[in-house]
């Protein structure tokens, strides 16, 4: 049946919503999608949930061609199973709790890999009954610390969650593929232009996930590519360890430097005082910079970390938060330099850090730091440093970390050219569980020797909302929306214009024809709506084709128009059918 506008529950807004930022989630609200109720939480009005369910459909279609079966669980959950794996207590903030009439403590889904696990655990325990694919589409629940760009980052969101049950190695490995060709066909079937990289898997480490990124200037995730299609999360990218070199520096000397606690200062006051011998002037990267931070164990006890690294890079928080999971990172302290006084602030090196030094303070270094090469450094004495500092020859460390910054034009992990940064918007996650929650929750079958084992599973999700926000601010220009052919609310948007009777009845034929040979129509039938206000609506809502049946009715002739190209031609009412099958049926054009 044809959406008619006489009785779409839709009221378009001319204006910009006060709380919308990004260009597509100020559309969505205009033409009537979504609408706030609260900071990410959204009403799908019906216009919205025609995209939702294209969205929700591919996604269904390619999950089914896979061989995983749908099933449901509830978005209302008892704390038990949390409780088990932790995750009551590791959600933090983010996990919305409540209490039932009992005050027994429940909590609203954020993901379901409990639930999943229980649930095979109840029904399955041979071999024989693996391997299993199931997914649910499901409301999630996350009290997001930022709630933003509408429904990119929801609080109330939904998901589509599947998890897969195996008995070894070799078929997670299985699963995992298929699920990566499945999420490749979906996000192809999207119309976005999208990245697989290579995520980190923090905490639970080493184990295979990839992350299938949006690219888009509104992403919160930056990446790093190369020309060779290697393509991974800022967070995942290993920097190759610096080759020896021939050691070329003389001795180390300390020399004062007052003043100088910062690589600024200290680079001044060496071309000044210290002039290098080479004729080169000393910059940011001849130094090598020491930073304290506090690592904060899950026990709750704490660490100092040291970390050498270039003075011209910065470490990154997000990098370093994952090389140190699950210890959380925080600052190191003035107190704590008030319990560590072998650290002269300002002035700190490697003299005194390491396991095996007077601060006991364990010591990283960047990769890039290579054996034989010569380095400014604190001389662990206020107002001092040390020159020709050799790594190797006059200090080591207690090993290498991956936590400094990553930027753009930096040599490629693969050998092959350079980096190139950008940002995207994560979509899907793909992920090798193992055993983890198997364990936690003791899901384990009788294998063919007849002995218990583990089952290992594969959690892969893709958040739904989003795909449907990250679409929108993908596919429109200044006056509207403009949707990939595939998730648009309808095939072709007929504009009925004018006064005349004729028109009316006449356009209510086409829809008709239309709608009989499988064409979804979105019908402006409004009587006593001027044309103007009826195009800029149909701009606005952004069907990618638009069929107005006015005037030209006189002389046999409807106009078909190209809502991303703009193009118009006139065709003849009697060649609408097949006109604007033919128009629908052509691939999207490729964004
Ligand atoms: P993010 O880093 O963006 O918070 P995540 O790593 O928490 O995502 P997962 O737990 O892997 O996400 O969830 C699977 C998918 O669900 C994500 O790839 C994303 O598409 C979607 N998703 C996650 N959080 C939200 C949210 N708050 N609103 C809408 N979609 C979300
Ligand atoms: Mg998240």
């Amino acid at each position: 049946m044809a959406l008619r506008m006489s009785t779409l529950f839709l009221r378009t807004l001319r204006e910009d919503p006060a709380d919308a930022e990004l260009p597509g989630h100020k559309l969505l609200v205009r033409a009537g999608y979504i609408r706030r109720v609260a900071p990410g939480i959204y009403t799908w009005l019906p216009l919205g949930m025609q995209v939702l369910g294209k969205v929700e459909a591919i996604i269904r279609e390619e999950m089914q061609r896979i061989g995983s079966q749908e099933v449901k669980f509830p978005a209302l959950l008892p704390r038990e199973p949390y409780e088990a794996t932790n995750r009551w207590t590791e959600y933090g903030d983010n996990l919305f709790r409540l209490k039932d009439r009992k005050d027994a403590d429940m909590l609203l889904g954020p993901t379901h890999e409990e639930m999943f696990c229980l649930t095979v655990k109840d029904m399955y325990s041979s071999y024989k009954d693996l391997p299993l694919a199931l997914f649910q589409v499901q409301n999630k629940y996350r009290d997001e610390a930022r709630p933003r760009a509408g429904i990119l980052r929801g609080r109330e969101f939904i998901m589509k969650d599947s998890y897969s049950f195996d008995v070894d190695q070799a078929g997670l490995q299985k699963a995992y593929d298929a699920h990566r060709e499945a999420y490749i066909r979906i996000f192809e079937r999207f119309g976005f232009e999208y990245v697989i990289v290579k995520a980190d898997s923090g905490a639970m480490g080493g184990s295979a996930s990839e992350e299938f990124l949006a690219v888009s200037p509104y992403g919160e995730d930056t990446f790093v590519r190369d020309d060779s299609g290697y393509a991974a999360n800022v967070e995942a990218v290993e920097v190759p360890q610096a080759p020896e070199v021939e050691v070329t520096a003389g001795p180390a000397h300390v020399e004062p430097t007052p003043d100088t606690p910062t690589i600024a200062t200290l680079v001044t006051a060496l071309n000044k005082d210290h002039p290098r011998t080479d004729g080169r002037e000393w910059t940011a990267a001849d130094s090598l910079k020491n930073v304290l931070v506090m690592l904060v164990h899950p026990d709750g006890t704490r660490e100092p970390l040291a970390i050498g690294l270039p003075g011209d890079r910065e470490v990154d928080a997000k990098r370093l938060e994952v090389k140190v999971a699950p210890a959380e990172v925080e600052a190191f302290e003035e107190k704590d330099f008030a319990a560590y006084p072998m650290l002269a602030k300002g002035y700190i090196g490697p003299g005194v850090l390491g396991e095996e030094k007077a601060s006991k303070i364990r010591y990283l270094l960047d990769p890039s730091v290579a054996i034989g090469s010569a380095w400014v450094t604190g001389a662990d004495e206020h107002g001092h440093h040390v020159i020709d500092l050799v790594h190797g020859r006059d200090f080591t460390a207690d090993g290498t970390i991956q936590a400094a910054e990553i930027r753009e034009g930096d040599a490629s992990p693969t050998g092959h050219g350079t980096l190139k940064l950008a940002r995207g918007i994560e979509m899907g996650h793909i992920f090798q569980l193992g055993t983890k929650y198997a364990e936690a929750l003791g899901l384990k079958v009788l294998d063919e020797n007849g002995k218990l084992v583990t089952v290992t599973m594969g959690s892969y999700g893709v958040g739904v909302t989003r795909a449907v926000g990250a679409i929108a601010e993908d596919n429109l220009d200044d006056i509207g929306l403009i949707w990939p052919r595939n998730v648009a609310p309808a095939d072709v948007h007929v504009v009925a214009t004018g006064k005349d009777e004729a028109v009316f009845v006449k356009a209510e034929e086409i829809v008709r024809e239309l709608e009989a040979a499988g064409v979804e129509v979105l019908f402006d039938d409004r009587r006593k709506v001027s044309p103007g206000v009826k195009f800029k609506d149909s701009e606005l809502i952004g069907v990618p084709t638009i069929l107005v049946v006015g005037k030209g009715l006189a002389d046999g002739k409807v106009e078909l128009k190209d809502r991303r190209s703009g193009d118009r031609r006139e065709i003849a009412v009697d060649d609408v059918v097949s006109e604007v099958t033919t128009e629908i049926a052509e691939p999207a054009p490729s964004l």
